[in-house]
């Protein structure tokens, strides 16, 4: 007999309530009660939802104000002492100062924030050291136990488990392993397991996700250690450890052999733990939460291939117990399709979202208990829609089809060598030695973003709307001529977001207006959709770039997102392999470079914002991806001639690791973020003897901080101690779309005027 779960639920509220909520208390227009208050609706109308939908163990204590993660830190009393907390039950200012920083007179910086995983969502990263000590500090997860049982409802209490925890926490000290804390970390959570089953907690997931990164032995020994000790504290209440994201073979066997009541697996990322279960056998009595429902992606089950795979798992562990679940929290997927007012029914009917998937997991659970025919019309249903989408010619563009498989290695080659390259289009530009540029957005000042939403209403003109683009297209430039920059940007206002501009241009995509998903805190994003096969129907940017470049003779920058940013910021089709998705969008870019060569455009800078948060979790695959997403930025790049210059852009200075990848994707210039790291990423370069453009970012964009000329004389001077001076572009660290003018203004004014600074000293 099997049951349904899932692994947890989105916490954002149906309507945003919670960010809406949040932000109004940040603000100081609603005070703490009303915040809790719509926290607390947030989670009945979910635990009803569930239940409605027929989840028989719904997940608590999912709920966050604002992360799963600085939730475990405050519930263990890790919080850093720079916050000056007085030791008790951490209170909601603490915790939003730990997320948020505090402004005004008692001013500190938030803690860091960093991706969760692979996925889009950021935690608040724990501090340790070798003085951390811990102390039951929250009762988040015995109030929503308690919230749970008042409502009537079987609930399983979510924690982040105590490996994971200390593992995705950073300290000052490099040589310091926080994994060496456990021992002070476990009492904590024994005191809440045993609270918890005093209070009558049927089941406890503590979630492990680290487990699928391919740990160490060290890691090994800490697990089981540390679930001897949690599995006596728990009492009568049943512990699961849960993974996600990928597979466990490697550590498989000893995983289940943990002394907890059972394990969560990831079956559609991490198909090979079935294999390990084949091998080795899953021990008898034991709980097997099988993940079959997809909690990464939006399309709907294909629920006769997960009901064999259902079975397949049920005959490879015939004395499990069964909870047919998510494969991870849906915390990663929009709430439901239902409003989706705007979506053609076809698009629509290809799309589940978490109230979709939990229907999905409620029949699955009917169909392996009951059999097969007890859910015959669903499978039928599903069989239908399957055929017919695999049949639709949304899906299916010959034409894209055919250019993809008539791709050679010459359409990923531009010819002539770098160092060739370089010569003709020096001659051609004739730019000034440390050539300074920036990334490409320039302030989208509330007043633009209020035209935008204008023109999205119908309020004014596709006319009206050019109009103002065209003046503020002027503007920028006029502002950079002034500042003396050498190579310009248009400035990029016409754009929403680097990713959805393009995606609502290209064909294969479509687009939610209510499908947000948590990025971090109070920010939820909206990800395109890649449903079917991808094409460029018209140009996308070649009017802005023309525009622009009529009003200088100086070389403007023409401005695209590349094929792996867009592939990676969006939800892709999962009936062909990403890397082919990846390829069609290449070939769709690569149509845009060209067509803005020929309409004169010197300078194509294609931004790779999301090429490395694309590896893979196990690095056994890093190469793999590393060949197609490279591939496709060539791809992308390629079909011009020497003299066009191809810049790329990267937000973000870790990557020592993929350097070779990099220097593969054979840009003529990258621009890099590097103002807040030292010279060490730099020396990468020289020693690998990259021998391109570099633009290292020479200041920090993500504060409203003026850098002095003279900080920015030096902060070159130290490039040049490591770098050519031939190679180096001065430029921020990223685009300036978040800041405001003034600050633009002046920073600009004193990069421009340090830039001139050191070509006196040098020439
Ligand atoms: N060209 C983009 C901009 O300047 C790049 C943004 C990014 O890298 N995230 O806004
Ligand atoms: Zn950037």
């Amino acid at each position: 007999m099997a049951t349904s779960t899932i692994s947890g639920y989105p916490r954002i509220g149906g309507n945003r309530e919670l960010k809406k909520a949040l932000e109004q208390y940040w603000s100081g227009r609603i005070a703490e009660p009303d915040l809790l208050s719509v926290a607390a609706n947030i989670r009945v109308t979910n635990l009803t939802t569930q239940r409605n939908a027929g989840i028989d163990l719904v997940p608590v204590n999912d709920f966050s104000f604002y992360d799963q993660v600085l939730d475990t830190t405050a519930l263990v009393g890790n919080v850093p002492a720079r916050y000056g907390w007085s030791g008790d039950t951490v209170d909601l200012e603490t915790y939003f100062a730990m997320a948020r920083g505090r402004t005004g007179e008692n001013d500190i910086a938030a803690m860091e924030m960093t991706k969760w995983f692979d996925t889009n969502y950021h935690y608040i990263v724990p501090e340790f050291s070798s003085e951390t000590t811990f102390t039951l500090s929250s009762t988040k997860p015995f109030d929503a136990l308690a919230e749970a049982q008042a409502a009537g409802v079987d609930a399983k209490v979510v924690l982040l488990g105590p490996v994971t925890y200390l593992l995705l926490g950073k300290s000052d000290d490099d040589a310091f392993a926080p994994l060496s804390l456990l021992d002070r970390l476990l009492p904590v959570y024994e005191e809440v397991l045993s609270k918890l089953a005093a209070q009558g907690a049927g089941w406890i997931q503590l979630d492990e996700p680290i487990l699928v990164t391919g740990v160490d032995a060290a890691t090994i020994i800490a697990l089981k250690s540390a679930y001897a000790r949690l599995k006596d504290a728990a009492g009568n209440a049943k512990i699961i450890v849960n993974t996600y994201f990928d597979h466990v073979a490697d550590i498989y066997q000893d995983l289940v052999n943990l002394p907890v009541d059972g394990f969560g697996f990831d079956f559609v990322r991490g198909g090979a733990t079935l294999n390990a279960m084949q091998e080795h056998g899953f021990p008898a009595g034991k709980t097997l939460v099988a993940g079959v429902v997809d909690g990464r992606n939006v399309w709907r089950n294909d629920l006769r291939t997960s009901l064999s795979l259902l079975q397949a798992i049920g005959n490879t562990a015939p004395e499990a117990v069964i909870q047919v679940s998510s494969s991870c929290s849906l915390q990663h997927v929009p709430i439901t399709i239902e409003r989706e007012k705007q979506l053609d029914d076809e698009v629509k009917s290809w799309l589940a979202f978490a109230n979709e998937k939990l229907t999905e997991i409620a029949i699955l659970t009917r169909g392996l208990t009951e059999g097969e025919d007890a859910i015959a019309a669903e499978l039928a249903a599903s069989d239908a829609l399957q055929q017919a989408s695999a049949a639709s010619t949304r899906r299916f563009n010959p034409t894209v089809r055919q250019r993809v498989a008539t791709l050679t290695p010459a359409d990923a080659d531009r010819g002539l060598s770098a160092a060739q390259r370089a010569e003709i289009q020096t001659r051609r530009l004739n730019l000034p030695l440390l050539p300074t540029t920036t990334i490409g957005s320039f302030p989208q000042v509330p007043e633009l973003r209020a035209e935008r939403l204008k023109f999205d209403k119908g309020e004014i003109s596709q006319e009206e709307y050019e109009a103002f683009l065209e003046q503020e297209i002027r503007d920028v430039i006029d502002l950079q001529e002034n500042l003396g920059i050498d190579v310009l940007v248009h400035g990029e206002p016409e754009r929403n977001d680097m990713v959805q501009y393009f995606g609502e241009q290209l064909d294969g995509f479509a687009f939610t207006r209510y499908g947000w998903v948590q990025s971090y805190g109070s920010r939820y994003v909206r990800p395109p959709l890649i449903f079917g096969d991808v094409s460029r129907p018209h140009p996308m940017t070649v009017r802005w770039a023309t525009f622009a470049q009529s009003l200088s003779d100086k070389p403007v920058k023409g401005m695209l997102t590349g094929p792996v940013t867009i592939l990676n910021w969006s939800f892709v089709r999962d009936d062909q392999p990403r890397s082919d998705t990846c390829l069609q969008i290449a070939l769709a870019i690569r149509d845009e470079v060209v067509d803005l060569e020929t309409a004169g455009i010197a300078i194509i800078q294609i931004d790779e914002a999301a090429l490395r948060e694309g590896l893979p979790l196990r690095r056994e695959n890093w190469q793999h991806y590393l060949d197609w997403a490279v591939n496709s930025f060539r791809i992308t790049a390629s079909g011009v001639k020497p003299e066009t210059q191809i810049h790329t852009h990267m937000c973000y200075s870790e990557f020592g690791d993929i350097f070779q990848a990099i220097s593969d994707l054979d840009a003529d210039v990258i621009s890099i973020e590097n103002a807040r790291s030292g010279l060490e990423l730099l020396e990468t370069f020289r020693s690998e003897g990259y021998d391109k453009g570099i633009g290292p970012g020479v200041y920090d964009i993500h504060s409203p901080r003026v850098p002095p000329t003279e900080e920015i004389v030096d902060n070159l001077h130290r490039t040049l101690t490591v770098l050519d001076v031939k190679q180096v572009w001065v430029n921020p660290d990223c685009g300036l779309k978040t800041r405001k003018s003034p600050e633009t203004t002046a920073a600009l004014t004193n990069m421009v005027d340090a830039a001139r600074k050191v070509r006196e000293t040098i020439s």
